[in-house]
């Protein structure tokens, strides 16, 4: 994978015939004390996290995907207007890189949570992606997207998937279950990489790597979580697959190494 641009809040590469965007939607703030230790144990955080107020920071990241001839393919599309003011910046990432929004033809969503589907909408209530045609969903997450009724217009967009079906040539759905109901990643083969978009497995960049065992504590089933992490951590570092997680640290896409217990990552750059 080589990379073609870069801008402060965008990394475009290119692999094959494709070209694999970074865009960043923005940041946001949550307390460190939502990281869970199994057996719900101590976490033993370190000291400046230690504290009762100690927050950490998310990125929020979305990705995009265009090959010759098919339309962009936007793995989530963060927060919009309906959360924190720090986030909902994807459309200045995209103009920011000279992606024009109307390019977007499939939004496929990792799952349901406000961060990742609200961004269908711009702050003004008209729709982000005026070409939009489908939107891939895992096919168990279709209810709970149905419960937004903000977002009823794009009901009948869905098209709902399992795990390994494909998107678009290249693309195959990934089960990666725990965070949320439906949670699903995104697997693209170009011929000389494989990037795995993996949506939430991972949420403190810096302790979730180095120690997987730490949960969220928005994960749906922790056990279940904790266990993908540590399949996903050990099949990357194994195949050399690029990750690219929704809330990695910017850019949000990298390779991981064994590193001791855990796992050091090297962010494309
Ligand atoms: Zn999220």
């Amino acid at each position: 994978m080589i990379i073609a641009s870069r801008t402060t809040n965008t990394l475009g590469c290119a692999s094959g015939s494709w070209r694999v965007w970074s865009l960043a939607d923005g940041h946001v703030d949550m307390p460190a004390a939502l990281l869970k230790a199994p057996d719900g144990g101590a976490v033993g955080l370190p000291r400046s996290l230690a504290g009762r107020d100690a927050m950490v920071r998310l990125s929020v990241n979305c990705f995009l995907l265009e090959h010759a001839g098919a339309g962009g393919v936007l793995i989530d599309c963060g927060a919009g207007a309906r959360w924190e003011p720090s986030m909902g910046h994807l459309g200045a990432a995209m103009a920011e890189a000279g992606i024009d929004p109307a390019s977007i033809t499939t939004v496929a969503l990792t799952h349901t949570h406000l961060d990742h589907i609200n961004g269908l909408l711009l702050p003004d209530g008209r729709e982000a992606f005026a070409n939009l045609r489908r939107i891939v969903i895992a096919r168990d997450a279709v209810p709970k997207f149905r419960d937004e009724a903000h977002l009823q217009r794009f009901r009948p967009l869905l098209a709902p998937v399992g795990d390994g079906d494909a998107v678009v040539d290249g693309v195959r759905a990934l089960a990666l279950p725990g965070h949320a109901v439906g949670h699903m990643g995104y697997r693209l083969d170009t011929g000389d990489d494989c990037v795995l978009f993996c949506g939430d497995v991972f949420h403190v960049h810096a302790l979730q790597l180095t120690r997987p065992e730490l949960t969220w504590g928005y994960d749906d089933n922790q056990a279940v979580a904790r266990a993908t992490r540590l399949k996903l951590l050990r099949d990357a570092a194994a195949e050399h697959i690029w990750l690219a997680g929704a809330h990695l640290d910017r850019p949000g896409i990298g390779r991981v190494t064994v590193d001791g217990q855990g796992y050091a990552f090297v962010a494309a750059a």
